[in-house]
């Protein structure tokens, strides 16, 4: 039976507090590095412990913060993502909202490993109530001592300040969320350089997902092999999956790292509604190709998906059925980006608009077979040649129903008459 690590406390009664959170063993981990640990030794437990990024790329933590040069003598920064953004995704509000001391314990671990003195929790500005308990919660640990100056009597100094965005998807993506923290409009910028060597205002800023820094205390309190046993070896540690859509029981579920997607459907989900089959599931957030009925044995990890031609991503798990129409979910996912897209780049801009004229006529029943041949056409001309991972996941998103579900594009090809007797068209 898995033991919950990262909502281990969240479930107790007013989590959120500071006295809760300490009464459990909070904090405990954030003292034992302050009076035993030097930084590079901090970097080598998260390297030990395999944790890859939660916020969707899986890229190796530890790995990350060693990029911060250690002679750089500019100030360094600490960036936690929380802008949560991705269709499907609300476990980074969830802990946020409830354990919000697990997250600043991290930070202020991840701080102290890079050499920061100031961290930023980049917060969507929808997340009113996180930003309430945040805010709270990091004054209560400065009052204690364990946040600003000399903490803990250690000589070292760490301020953590909220700076809300103003809802917008793509400030998600790291280096338009830097553009935006620093007071540009929040569009993406190059990479390389990655922000670990040019981030905040040019200095070596490590970028965090909220759940990724969630995982930091356990790693001391528990020991780096205890979370590198917890799941497959080259991804391991305690995960959250948002279960939603077409399934009996949608909720936050955390169970380690690699659980099967069709355990995670049926067992903790309780399958789909009575009378309805599964037909396809998308496994990380909307950016993630959605993977048909037949393919959902198959472990929730970074590298397990990738194999499979799909990703993890956020591990927002969106379940449909049948009665869903993959057209009507495509045309939805294409809306959000097109209109989510930041303009700054023409293959975005334009293609994901393009790819949106054409599917509202597939949902119309107006599709010419011209139209599928230009939807094929824009996928190739999209797929890397945008400016950031943007269009890309659109674009994943698109390629992936028309090879699993063609056949509900071509049917709906010259299909208007037929769709307005059955009454399935809304709109002229
Ligand atoms: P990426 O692979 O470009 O980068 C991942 C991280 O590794 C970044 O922090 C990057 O700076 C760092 N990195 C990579 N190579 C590096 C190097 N050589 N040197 C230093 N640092 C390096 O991916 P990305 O574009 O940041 O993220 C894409 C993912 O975001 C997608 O998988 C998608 O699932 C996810 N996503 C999540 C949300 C959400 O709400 N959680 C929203 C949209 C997209």
């Amino acid at each position: 039976m898995f033991e919950p690590v990262l909502l281990k406390n969240a479930t107790r009664d007013n989590a959120w507090q500071l006295d809760v959170y300490q009464a459990n063993g909070g904090y405990e981990a954030w003292r034992k590095v302050l009076n035993s640990y030097k930084p590079a030794d901090v970097i080598g437990q998260v390297k030990a412990s395999n944790l890859r990024g939660r916020g969707g790329a899986g890229f190796p933590t530890g790995l990350k913060w060693s990029f911060i040069p250690a002679d750089s003598p500019s100030q360094r920064y600490l960036c936690c993502n929380a802008d949560e953004g991705e269709p499907g995704t609300f476990k980074d509000k969830f802990l946020m909202e409830q354990d919000p001391h697990q997250l600043l314990e991290g930070m202020a671990i991840a701080a102290y490993a890079i050499g920061a003195h100031r961290a930023y929790i980049y917060l969507r500005y929808e997340f009113r109530l996180a930003l309430e308990r945040l805010q709270k919660a990091i004054d209560s640990a400065r009052e204690q001592g364990l946040l600003g100056a000399n903490i803990l009597g250690s000589g070292f100094d760490l301020e953590i300040y909220i700076h809300r965005n103003a809802g917008a998807y793509i400030c998600g993506e790291e280096t338009a969320l830097l553009q935006s923290l620093e007071g540009y409009r929040g569009e993406p910028r190059l990479k390389p350089p990655f922000p670990a060597i040019k981030g905040y205002c040019a200095s070596p800023t490590v970028v965090n997902n909220v759940e990724t820094l969630a995982c930091i205390p356990s790693i001391f309190t528990n020991g780096a092999e205890w979370f590198a046993a917890i799941g497959p070896e080259k991804s391991p540690g305690p995960k959250l999956y948002c279960l939603s859509g077409q399934v009996n029981k949608p909720g936050l579920y955390e169970l380690p790292m690699g659980v099967s997607l069709r355990e995670l459907i049926e067992v903790h989900g309780r399958g789909c509604r009575e009378g309805y089959q599964l037909k396809a599931v998308i496994p990380g957030g909307v950016s993630a190709p959605m993977l048909p009925a037949d393919q959902v044995d198959i472990a929730m990890d970074f590298d397990t998906l990738a194999a499979a031609g799909s990703m993890l991503g956020s591990a927002g798990v969106i379940v449909m059925d049948n009665s869903a129409s993959i057209v009507e979910v495509t045309k939805r996912t294409m809306e959000f980006f097109s209109h989510e897209s930041c303009g700054k780049c023409s293959p975005c801009r334009e293609g994901t608009l393009w790819a949106v004229k054409i599917l509202r006529r597939f949902a119309d029943g107006t599709a010419t077979q011209d139209d599928l041949s230009q939807l094929h056409s824009l996928c190739e001309n999209i797929a890397g040649n945008s400016f950031c991972a943007l269009a890309d996941g659109a674009i994943m998103a698109l390629r992936a129903a028309l090879k699993h579900f063609e056949s509900e594009f071509t049917e709906r090809i010259d299909a208007r008459a037929t769709l307005k007797s059955e009454g399935s068209i809304d709109h002229d």
